[in-house]
């Protein structure tokens, strides 16, 4: 399969799954490059896909400089390094895996713009995962609505590799909630409006549960 025919059935997929839920069209799918070099990132973007992601600061970095003539909205999405904070927090749209207060605070000090993040939030109890507990989310969140630079968009969570798909079912109805029950308490900074969950593997079934970012790498580059 070309990549062009590859970017027809994800979004024809995204399209169908939109369907069953009446969302059509509220689906923000970001390519997830990091499996391959600036050039076919480069043609991700030219078959339609306009956001993108990396998971690492390194590969970012590199990405961001050899593509900077084109419009792309970028995303960070993997374990963010304090000391690295500064070196990419300002280049980015979306950081995606906030998830330490600590964390929070350093993004909010070397930010020169408000910086739209998802809070990372470990749904399914995983130990390998990152991520916050859902019941330390309230003290978390409260601290966090006192930074001024750090705007949280909304939730970020992953399945594990081998969910069953009532364990997915069950992860991403979770995680819905979690982000309607936090977008309930107007908090300042915190709208909570998006769910950035789904990957290659199960972004049919997170779309269903109202997913509105999907990070989608190998089914495009297969
Ligand atoms: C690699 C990665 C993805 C994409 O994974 P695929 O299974 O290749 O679609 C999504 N989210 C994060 C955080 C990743 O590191």
């Amino acid at each position: 399969m070309t990549l062009a025919e590859n970017v027809s059935t994800v979004l024809a997929t995204v399209a169908t799954a939109e369907k069953t839920i009446d969302k059509l069209g509220q689906t923000t799918v970001i390519g997830v490059t990091k499996y391959v070099e600036a050039d076919q990132a480069r043609a991700l973007f030219q078959a339609g896909i306009t956001n993108l992601a990396e998971n690492r600061t390194e590969l970012f970095l590199d990405k961001h400089e050899k593509m900077s003539d084109l419009p792309i909205t970028w995303h960070l999405i993997g374990t963010l390094q304090r000391r690295k904070v500064k070196d990419v927090i300002n280049l980015v749209d979306y950081f995606h895996a906030l998830d330490s207060i600590k964390l929070a605070r350093e993004i909010d000090k070397r930010a020169e713009h408000v910086i739209k993040c998802f809070l990372q939030v470990n749904v399914s109890g995983e130990a390998s995962k990152h991520g916050f507990s859902p019941d330390e989310l309230d003290t978390v969140l409260s601290e966090i609505s006192e930074l001024d630079n750090v705007q949280i968009v909304g939730l970020m969570t992953m399945a594990p590799i081998d969910a069953t798909n009532d364990e997915l079912d069950d992860l991403f109805a979770k995680a819905k909630a979690l982000q309607v029950s936090i977008a309930a308490k107007n908090l300042t900074n915190i709208p909570c409006t998006d769910l950035s969950m789904g990957m290659s593997r199960d972004y049919q079934t997170a779309i269903q549960h109202g997913a509105t970012f999907v990070r989608i790498g190998s089914e495009f580059f297969k």
